[in-house]
């Protein structure tokens, strides 16, 4: 059985101060909730977490990560950095970075493998757009976004990462996608893998996320294939992330 996974995305959100708060509440509301829940913070906030979480339950995440090991890369966080910090998960492939920073799946495949090198956990964000659902792509959209991080890893490895389906129409709209809908996208990442590898398809967690919220946290979950969400806008609120959690 797969445990259930609700992950916090702040994005360039919070400050000092709405961060020790948003963290002492979700600490202080977890009440022995039997998902695993994680935040994932702005690089310069990840030593806070580090430093709230030590010995919680709750562990915490980037949003982001270098392909490169380290050197002449201004700007950049190397995977080893994130990783001397205790670190244990890093989104790759948020569809906001593939959309304003242009980050193609062949560079999200090194980010994911430069995350496990280091003994973490990429969470690997697929999700098509508006136009891709609208056009009938959704199915190979997702394939090939998956597919460039399955060519490079392992059983060993595939069974080491978290998938997110984020369909892109849903994130920050409102819109989410019905459970049967996300469902079906789910199942489909599912095989994919199980072509790979029966035994590490079936340890992967795929989160949905895209306008997940208390109120439709539990149907979402419900569902065979859905085992846990990525959460942008109800993370910011601890008593929202926290219904999400005990809903899952
Ligand atoms: P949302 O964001 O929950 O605000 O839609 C999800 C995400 O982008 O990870």
């Amino acid at each position: 059985m797969r445990r259930k996974l609700v992950v916090g995305n702040w994005k360039m959100n919070g400050s000092r101060a709405t961060n020790a708060s948003l963290l002492q509440g979700i600490v202080d509301g977890l009440n022995g909730a039997s998902a695993a829940c994680a935040v994932c913070a702005p690089a310069p906030y990840l030593a806070q977490c580090a430093d709230t979480l030590k010995g919680s339950p709750v562990s915490w995440g980037a949003q982001d990560v270098s392909a490169h090991a380290g050197g002449a890369y201004t700007g950049e966080v190397a995977a080893s950095m994130l990783a001397d910090f205790g670190c244990t998960y890093v989104i790759v492939g948020h569809s906001e970075r593939r959309a304003y920073h242009a980050e193609s799946s062949e560079l999200v495949a090194q980010k994911a493998v430069a995350a496990i090198d280091a003994g973490m956990t990429p969470i690997v964000c697929v999700g098509e757009t508006l136009a891709e659902r609208e056009a009938g792509q959704t199915a190979v959209v997702v394939r090939n976004q998956l597919g460039r991080v399955l060519e490079r890893l392992d059983a060993d490895g595939m069974a080491k990462i978290v998938v997110a389906y984020e369909p892109v129409w849903a994130i920050g709209t409102g819109k989410t996608a019905t459970p049967e809908m996300a469902q079906e996208v789910h199942a489909q990442l599912r095989k994919q893998m199980l072509e790979k590898n029966a035994v590490a398809a079936d340890k992967v967690q795929i989160l949905y996320g895209g306008s997940m919220k208390p109120d439709n946290a539990k149907e979402l979950m419900a569902q065979p294939d859905i085992d846990g969400g990525l959460i942008g806008g109800a993370a910011l609120k601890a008593a929202d992330f926290l219904a999400i959690i005990h809903a899952a």
